[in-house]
């Protein structure tokens, strides 16, 4: 934007301080949150973590305790919701059952006193694919086309934000996956910014340029769905966004920038730039790596395993053949449930319960949680 849409450098959404406690309850801790313009933006969480007070003080359905909520450069904190340049598109959508698609599409439009309508019913209407549904009554579409009208309702009045509060949750898993990549397509189109609210990780990962994880009113960690995956900042985020195992291990030295860390007998090497902390020797860290990035090698072979791997050695407990892959539980001294995912692509039929192997990775996909929290 230019300097008078002030959505540049300030954020189409600026939450400064932002906080709501209900009597001695505090559902979201003063927050700090800016949501780039023309961004798809996710808070994601478990149910009762604030993620639905935090997008109702946005679209001012729920007065903040303290903090500023900034919609570009205005301040909006005092504005009442009709006022706010924002539009919420909610999972009970409610759609006027006796008016038709394109009247439920142009009501917006109508309450302001707009006369002619048609061309900008028709153009939300091709935009969410019901061009050829508009004279149909609500209850003659499916669910998934009754929430397409709905965001098509909610954009007619090119808000300046879009708030969706968990749109999809009363789909079925098939729709609801379809519907993800519909939400997304129909944001890139627009280009305007749509903050959305799900418990639903996969859902955030699919949609969501940056998502913000929240845990017990607190933002725990913010970023891109690749960079959330790949380095977590806590045990938290690490569980919720896919299986971690974690490994307690002690700072033995540095090689070149690189730790290298000691792990029950044997030595794990964590690369420049996943450190986190600067962390002194003899100071803990907690390592972690996602199982699919694990190979498993039977002890009989452990000389095939290539030089500079980080490696484990551990027992077989459980292998749950999956068909396109083998889920695999090891008992290891210093992680006594390591998960392992392996693609059946060479499955070697010594890898069963009680079999000792041999856990190997690239070392560029360690990662470590911050000292404080781990
Ligand atoms: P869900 O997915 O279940 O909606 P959420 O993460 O969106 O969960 P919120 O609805 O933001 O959570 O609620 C956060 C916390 O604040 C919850 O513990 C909830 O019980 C509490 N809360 C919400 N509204 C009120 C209210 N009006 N009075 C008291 N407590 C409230």
């Amino acid at each position: 934007g230019g300097a008078t849409d002030g959505g540049g450098e300030g954020g189409d959404v600026r939450l400064t301080g932002i906080s709501k406690t209900y009597g001695s309850f505090t559902a979201v801790h003063p927050l700090d949150l800016t949501v780039p313009q023309g961004s798809f933006f996710a808070l994601l969480g478990a149910s009762g973590c604030g993620k639905t007070t935090t997008l109702r003080m946005i679209a001012g359905l729920e007065e903040p305790s303290s903090g500023t909520v900034h919609l570009g450069d205005q301040d909006v904190t005092r504005l009442p919701p009709y006022k706010r340049p924002v539009n919420t598109v909610f999972q009970s959508y409610a759609l006027f059952p006796h008016l038709d698609i394109f009247e439920n599409v142009a009501f917006g439009l109508r309450r302001r006193g707009i006369r002619s309508v048609r061309g900008q019913v028709e153009e939300m209407l091709d935009l969410v694919q019901l061009g050829e549904q508009a004279r149909k009554k609500p209850h003659q579409l499916s669910g998934g086309q009754q929430q397409r009208v709905a965001v098509a309702r909610a954009l007619i009045n090119h808000p300046r934000v879009l708030l969706l509060d968990e749109p999809l949750g009363a789909l079925d898993l098939k729709l609801r996956r379809r519907m993800q990549l519909e939400l997304k397509r129909i944001q890139t189109e627009v280009g305007i910014t749509f903050v959305h609210v799900t418990h639903d990780q996969e859902e955030a990962m699919t949609m969501a340029d940056t998502v913000a994880v929240m845990n017990a009113g607190r933002v725990e960690q913010l970023g891109a769905p690749s960079d959330l995956y790949e380095n977590p900042r806590t045990t938290f985020v690490a569980n919720f966004l896919g299986t971690s195992n974690f490994i307690e291990a002690e700072v033995d030295g540095r090689r070149g920038g690189d730790l290298v860390l000691k792990a029950g007998g044997g030595a794990l090497v964590l690369p420049e730039g996943r450190c986190g902390a600067p962390a002194a020797t003899g100071g803990k860290v907690l390592a972690g790596v996602r199982p699919e990035k694990v190979s498993l090698t039977h002890a009989d072979d452990a000389g095939s395993v290539p030089d500079g791997r980080n490696r484990l050695t551990g027992t077989i407990a459980d292998a749950s053949f999956l068909g396109v892959s083998t889920q695999y539980v090891v008992d290891s001294a210093v992680c006594p449930r390591f998960a392992v995912y392996a693609q059946n692509v060479e499955r070697d039929p010594r890898l069963v319960p009680g079999a000792e192997v041999v856990l190997h990775w690239n070392p560029a996909h360690t990662f470590a949680l911050d000292a404080a929290q781990s």
